[in-house]
């Protein structure tokens, strides 16, 4: 068994056959250790979403191996005690069931694994104090902001202590300081409850929020990243951005206006090397 929490061996999934055929993952081979927390970035359509549900077993590979805390997933006997009990899954749209309160939901993935109700509630008021929702236990979803609902989705996701929590887009649907809270929480939890954390994202600065970065393009990991000091994090968003491929491959692309965003990342980098 190796000390990873995840291993993917040539993780390859394809989606239908023949000329239709897509290869979502190609050859994907990427190790993490306990503890990281680890963003999957690419453009739309590259693999993010297919290669988590891999690692949370939602989906079978076509060929390869995915190993998630010393699991062999091709081989579990038991695939709703694996996801129930390894893994938490927090998604874009947090699927709360509405008519249950706060602490009800976070209760659900529970529901079987924790015999005794008392039991169930004391540990959702534990997991609403630590995502900083106690005073809203009694709460329906349709009672609470989309930043505190995205947070009694990531209790949800911790209920039964998981190794692994996968986000995807957690912050998608959330205004930008709303957005900021659940990053804030999520690298919270990953220092306090050592969950090792992949998160998928578009945005740059959710990235860098983690560790480490895998850039992901037609279904391959591109580049794996340590995050690193915010200087060299801001020249390299600029690397990647569409002006700094523009200046690259002039030919292909030619000059268009400087994105508001890349315009920020100019005014950093500029303001800092004149300090
Ligand atoms: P991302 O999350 O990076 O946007 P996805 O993992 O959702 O990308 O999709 C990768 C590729 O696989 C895309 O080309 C997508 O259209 C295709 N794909 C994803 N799911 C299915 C499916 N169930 N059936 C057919 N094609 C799929």
């Amino acid at each position: 068994m190796s000390d990873w929490l995840i291993e993917t061996i040539h993780l390859t999934k394809i989606y239908g056959s023949g000329e239709t055929a897509i290869r979502a993952l190609d050859d994907v081979n990427v190790t993490v250790a306990p503890g990281e927390f680890v963003a999957i970035m690419g453009p739309s359509g590259c693999g993010k979403s297919t290669l988590l549900n891999m690692l949370g077993a939602l989906d079978q590979p076509t060929s390869g191996e995915v190993w998630v805390a010393g699991e062999n997933l091709a081989k579990l006997k038991d695939v709703d005690g694996f996801r129930a009990s390894t893994v938490g899954f927090v998604f874009q749209l947090h699927n709360l069931l509405p008519t249950l309160t706060a602490a009800e939901n976070i209760e659900v993935p529970m529901q079987g694994r924790v015999a005794s109700a008392r039991k169930r509630r004391a540990r959702a008021l534990h997991l609403l104090e630590v995502v900083g929702l106690a005073p809203r236990a009694n709460h329906l979803p349709n009672q609470l902001s989309g930043g505190q609902r995205q947070r009694i989705a990531i209790a949800r996701a911790l209920a039964n202590s998981p190794k692994l929590v996968l986000a995807d887009e957690p912050t998608g649907a959330l205004d930008s300081q709303s957005g900021d809270e659940i990053l804030a929480l999520l690298g919270e939890l990953n220092r306090s409850e050592g969950a090792t954390i992949a998160v998928v994202t578009h945005d740059r600065r959710v990235a860098q929020s983690t560790q480490r970065i895998l850039r992901m393009q037609d279904g391959r990991i591109v580049e794996d990243h340590r995050v690193s000091d915010p200087l060299e994090e801001d020249l390299r968003a600029l690397a990647f951005s569409k002006l700094g491929e523009t200046i690259l491959n002039p030919n292909d692309a030619p000059m268009q206006e400087v994105s508001p965003e890349e315009e920020a990342i100019l005014r950093k980098l500029i303001e800092r090397l004149r300090q």
